[in-house]
């Protein structure tokens, strides 16, 4: 009844018709969800890379309730709430300086478009109107509103969906294909090193660009980490020509990739940070755009407002804002990005030794909890999702790369479990699409 009246009454986003059987999620403890038919999966996404803390975590819970309680929310136009002041605060922290000032939102897509709208007012308030173009990655995914899907090179992004926006170029993407980075060497993977940058902010003309944006893993790009170096390369290219750096960490962000935030990984400060998914685990919807003191000081001089013309009734709203402060307390609390860490080695060398030169796997990559393997066709991605589904593990392939991301609390009994379902999936595998 549940599919029938969710087959009449919703859309679904990016979800190709008929292509999985709906997976009707009714309850969730721990790292599993239970469907409409009582079977329980182990949940090895993380529901969209969201559910970090898994599902059903009582302090989040108690949290969510004393706040519901207190105060559901009072809006940031004008006045402020508590919860809200106290994420920001431990946002800095957690960033560290000089990354001291957030403007909440709902969504990664709504921290996307804040990001750019702030990158581009910040230029223009400085005296510097004409800095407006974005520079993003090829393969890059920063969210769906009109602007983000501007930045993708995709066409699946915007077809059909009118005009796009000016002021965006695409660079090509510096990772190779699975099987480069397995050892082949295709002629047609010319690998751009960040010297695509410098070149595309050249040809663009250096004081035109406001900013340019990366993702430390292209996630929806295929689980693609950006090389060692390349961040610290393009942080400097930034500096040399007046760019802003943007951050996009909605995916990596918050201890998924085995530290707080990916980009501290390569021991760099961008300007600006996105992040969502991970900041409430799931318990509740929030997104951040945590920027500079000397970016954010800048909107108090617009003469337009003398403060900055962006944000949302609900930006900043107390029971997100709460549910992550807890969110966050819990993932310190419980060392969870260490073992985001640890265990992401566990899934990594499992799945290497395992199927890494099984048929039809070509590349077994990622950073930390944040896995892909790619496959030789879509067909097979398919085909081992199903099987993976049937045997109680859920994981999700979308064209040829299957991804796999449980919540930053699994455990290694739990990994073994994910590589077992994976290794039996590819060994029964065929390369034909399921059911046909
Ligand atoms: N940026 C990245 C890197 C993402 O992976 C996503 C979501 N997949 C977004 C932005 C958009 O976030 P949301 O779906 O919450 O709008």
């Amino acid at each position: 009844e549940l599919v029938a009246l969710d087959r009449r009454h919703l859309l679904h986003p990016w979800t190709p018709h008929g292509v999985s059987e709906q997976l009707m999620i009714v309850a969730g403890q721990g790292c599993e969800v239970t469907d409409a038919h009582g079977r329980t999966y182990l949940d090895g996404r993380s529901g969209q890379f969201n559910a970090t803390l898994g599902y059903g975590n009582k302090r989040v819970l108690d949290a969510l309730s004393e706040q519901a309680g207190k105060l559901m929310t009072y809006a940031l136009l004008g006045a402020s709430n508590e919860p809200a002041v106290l994420l920001g605060a431990r946002l800095a922290e957690l960033l560290g300086e000089p990354l001291t000032r957030t403007l909440f939102c709902n969504s990664g897509s709504e921290s996307t478009e804040a990001a750019l709208r702030i990158v581009r007012m910040y230029h223009a308030i400085s005296g510097r109107p004409e800095r407006t173009t974005i520079i993003s990655l090829a393969d890059c995914y920063h969210g769906t509103t009109t602007a983000a899907t501007a930045m993708m090179a995709n066409p699946m992004a915007w077809t059909g969906c009118g005009p796009r926006p000016e002021g965006f170029v695409q660079i090509p993407s510096p990772t190779r294909c699975g099987a480069c980075a397995a050892g082949a060497e295709h002629e047609e993977c010319v690998v751009p090193g960040p010297e695509a940058l410098e070149e595309a902010i050249l040809a663009a003309g250096a004081d035109t660009v406001a900013a340019f944006f990366v993702e430390p893993v292209l996630g929806v790009g295929g689980i693609r980490p950006l090389p060692d170096g390349y961040l610290r390369a393009v942080r400097e290219i930034c500096d040399r020509h007046g760019v802003l750096l943007v951050l996009d960490e909605v995916t990596t962000g918050l201890g998924r990739t085995g530290a707080w935030f990916a980009h501290q990984r390569e021991g760099i400060t961008p300007d600006l940070v996105t992040m969502a998914k991970g900041l409430t685990s799931g318990y509740a919807p929030l997104a951040a755009v945590t920027m500079t003191e000397r970016i954010a000081d800048v909107f108090a001089t617009d003469p337009m407002l003398g403060g900055l013309r962006h944000g949302h009734t609900t930006s900043g709203h107390g029971l997100g804002t709460a549910v992550a402060l807890s969110v966050l307390r819990v993932i310190e609390e419980d060392g969870l990005v260490e073992n985001a860490a640890a265990m992401g080695d566990r899934l990594q060398s499992g799945l290497r030794e395992q199927i890494g030169s099984l048929d039809g796997v070509r590349d077994v990559r990622g950073l930390g909890l944040m896995v892909g393997v790619e496959f030789d066709s879509m067909a097979r991605g398919f085909e081992v999702q199903a099987a993976c589904a049937a045997a109680g593990v859920i994981v999700r392939c979308e064209g040829t790369v299957l991804s796999v991301a449980p919540p930053l609390i699994v455990t290694a009994e739990q990994v073994d479990r994910i590589v077992g379902a994976l290794r039996d999936a590819v060994a029964a595998s065929t390369g034909e699409f399921p059911g046909v």
